[in-house]
């Protein structure tokens, strides 16, 4: 089905959906679109409590043509959103540090991002060291970087202009809790509220983040994205914030530098990292039992640090292989899916914004390829599996 005009009803108005909003518009979609919104402070969406940073070096061509799109939208954000408007985008590499074991499989990484277009480069450790003499690299095998195409900005600021853009534009917000994807003769035909209200729609769009399996289950859909924990904490510390790259340990432990001094964080362990719906408490034991002792072995600077506050929000995390479901669903073809971004959501929703619009006004992908995404794989169990995972 191709839609010039029409009625486009999204649910989630948080960067996925406000992007997909966005560039409907921007791709000459005329019909109606509405975005449904149960919370338009957006206090607990993903969007407002990531890292919000962007990186080329992932494991999957398909991530990395998103993040390449991400970057050049983010460098030119004045081009399309005026010349007041400002993301705080730093264009830095990140470095992602590996153990002696994984040299050949870095390598390997290396030469399949830079084919695909990512700028991406391999160091010794004397290397990195003599880059950032702060490091400890004694155990260290092998660390990667990049020139261009990475780098961190502020969510907060890229949702409000491209919301903000959105509604310009025509699209309409409604505050409500879509409780339900109305189905009829195989089609979706609307969604109906938890006040009881209906909105008719020739096109839905499923844009929840961590909430986007709750949206479907009354369809009989499994969707395999659920809500777990990540803790951000932001630290001062005697340490040199220039030249300061996203720097990924070989722990898991990550630290960027964020205003006066750093923000940083690592996952849980698998067997503490189960649903959290409705947990936003931040896990501030990590701090003390996992993430300072290993950062202060990377770098031992960080023996000494100072926390100034912590947060924790919801990845999206598809379980089946932690990358996005971009595409329609197999059976019900005018109910698309755009979740299950498993922390990299932020980064690849411009990307995922212009495909899904593609997708609706041209009845297929354009700019990117985005079907290795499909909702296929979530029905044959068949992962696509990103193994760069923070
Ligand atoms: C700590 C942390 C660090 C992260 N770091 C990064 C990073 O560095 N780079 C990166 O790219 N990504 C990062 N992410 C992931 C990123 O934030 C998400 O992938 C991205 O924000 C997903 O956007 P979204 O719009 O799909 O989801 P959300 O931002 O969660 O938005 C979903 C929206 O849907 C609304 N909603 C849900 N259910 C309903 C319903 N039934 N009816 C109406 N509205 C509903 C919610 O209120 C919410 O506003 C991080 C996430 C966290 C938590």
């Amino acid at each position: 089905m191709r839609l010039r005009s029409g009625t486009v009803v999204i649910i989630g108005g948080a960067i996925i959906g406000s992007s997909i909003a966005y560039f409907l518009r921007e791709i000459g979609f005329s019909g109606s679109i509405t975005v449904i919104e149960r919370d338009p402070t957006y206090q607990k969406s993903s969007t407002a409590l990531s890292a919000a940073s962007i990186r080329t070096q992932f494991g999957t061509p398909v991530n990395i043509h998103m993040s390449l799109f991400g970057a050049d939208f983010f460098r030119r954000i004045t081009e399309r959103f005026g010349a007041d408007a400002d993301i705080g985008f730093v264009e830095r590499g990140y470095l992602i540090l590996g153990g002696p074991e994984t040299i050949e499989a870095r390598r390997a990484g290396v030469d399949m991002q830079r084919r695909e277009g990512a700028d991406v480069a391999a160091l010794l450790p004397n290397e990195a060291k003599a880059r950032f003499p702060w490091l400890s690299v004694t155990d260290l095998g092998v660390a990667t970087t990049t020139r261009r195409d990475e780098g961190w900005f502020d969510a907060w600021s890229l949702l409000s202009l491209v919301r903000r853009a959105a509604r310009d534009r025509g699209v309409t917000y409604v505050e409500g809790h879509a409780a339900e994807v109305i189905v009829r003769g195989g089609s979706a035909t609307g969604v109906k509220l938890a006040d009881g209200r209906a909105i008719a729609a020739d096109w839905v769009v499923n844009a929840a983040g961590a909430a986007s399996a709750a949206v479907v289950r009354a369809l009989g859909i499994l969707l395999p994205v659920s809500a777990r924990k990540r803790t951000v904490f932001s630290i001062k510390a005697p340490l040199d914030r220039s030249g300061f790259p996203m720097l990924f340990d070989t722990s898991g432990a990550w630290i960027r530098p964020e205003g006066e001094g750093f923000i940083c964080g690592i996952a849980p362990a698998e067997e503490n990292d189960a649903d959290a719906t409705e947990d936003f408490e931040p896990a501030h034991e990590l701090l003390e039992e996992v993430l300072w002792p290993a950062l202060a072995h990377r770098i031992p600077a960080l023996e000494q640090l100072r926390v100034e506050r912590a947060w924790a929000g919801h990845y999206e995390v598809n379980s089946l292989d932690h990358n996005g479901i971009v595409g329609p669903h197999d059976e019900i073809e005018n109910l698309i899916f755009a979740t299950g971004f498993s922390g990299h959501g932020v980064m690849h929703a411009p990307a995922t914004g212009r495909g899904v619009a593609e997708l609706i006004k041209h009845g297929q992908f354009r700019t990117i390829d985005l079907s290795p995404l499909g909702f296929g794989r979530v029905r044959s169990g068949t992962p696509l599996h990103e193994t760069v995972i923070y």
